[in-house]
């Protein structure tokens, strides 16, 4: 038999390897052939990945990513690798209690603010937090494949997107066609800060926190619809780079 291009088994075969392609598959079918309206919200016995899904609401699923935060503010443990058993699991799938689209700021990674180990989070990451197709996407597989029942878009003091995006909104600047493009995003809320005056890159960053929440509520159809049925929350916050904590933008 020639072999699956999917994996390294027999093709055609039946079953595929756990969280595998096929899965992820599977899961994007069901999006594109019928919307929201295709993906089952209510909570599946079990992941599609293969291990059970988190039984915690999004409340919950909230309370422990702000345990985490507080045991990182304590500094009584480090994030690890996970011990040795638990990477054996998680070698059969992944079932993530929370998601974060946060910035790629290397000084503000979500499983050390968090104190999360492996397998915990489902992490988007890009400059400026932004919910651009991929984050929305991404974030769109954790929820109808995974039951993740909780996303949190996460910004932070000093954004140097935010404060690029601030340069651009007051002035035309010369920007390789990439970073000008991710950029654009935020000019609503640069611009916004603008106009109710004080620190215009501290107030770009909530409201792009604020501007991308919203986004995901509305330009994803599969998001909006778990979060109708209860299923999920999108909210937002901030992480203080001075202090290390994260604090709820409402
Ligand atoms: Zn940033």
């Amino acid at each position: 038999m020639p072999p699956c291009p999917c994996c390294t088994a027999a093709f055609p075969h039946r079953a595929a390897p756990a969280g595998g392609r096929r899965g992820f598959v599977a899961a994007l079918a069901g999006l594109a052939a019928g919307g929201a309206a295709g993906v089952s919200l209510a909570r599946p016995a079990r992941a599609a990945s293969g291990l059970p899904p988190t039984t915690l609401s999004p409340d919950q699923a909230l309370e422990r990513l702000m345990q985490g935060n507080q045991r990182f503010l304590a500094k009584t443990a480090q994030p690890g690798p996970g011990n040795v058993e638990r990477r054996a699991i998680l070698a059969t799938g992944q079932a993530p209690f929370a998601a974060v689209l946060g910035c790629a700021d290397s000084r503000a990674a979500p499983e050390v603010l968090f104190q999360a180990g492996l397998g915990d989070i489902f992490v988007a990451r890009n400059a400026g937090n932004l919910a651009d197709t991929g984050a929305i996407g991404s974030l769109e597989y954790a929820v109808a494949n995974l039951s993740v029942p909780l996303i949190m878009v996460l910004g932070h003091e000093h954004c140097g997107a935010a404060g690029a995006a601030v340069a651009l909104a007051q002035q035309p600047l010369a920007l390789p066609a990439h970073l000008r493009d991710m950029l654009l995003p935020m000019l609503p809320a640069a611009l916004a800060a603008l106009r109710a005056g004080g620190d215009a890159v501290e107030g770009t960053v909530r409201a792009n926190v604020t501007l991308n929440v919203t986004r995901l509520l509305t330009e994803s159809p599969v998001l909006s619809a778990a979060a109708a049925a209860g299923r999920l929350k999108v909210v937002g916050a901030y992480y203080d780079l001075d202090t290390q904590q994260v604090t709820p933008i409402a």
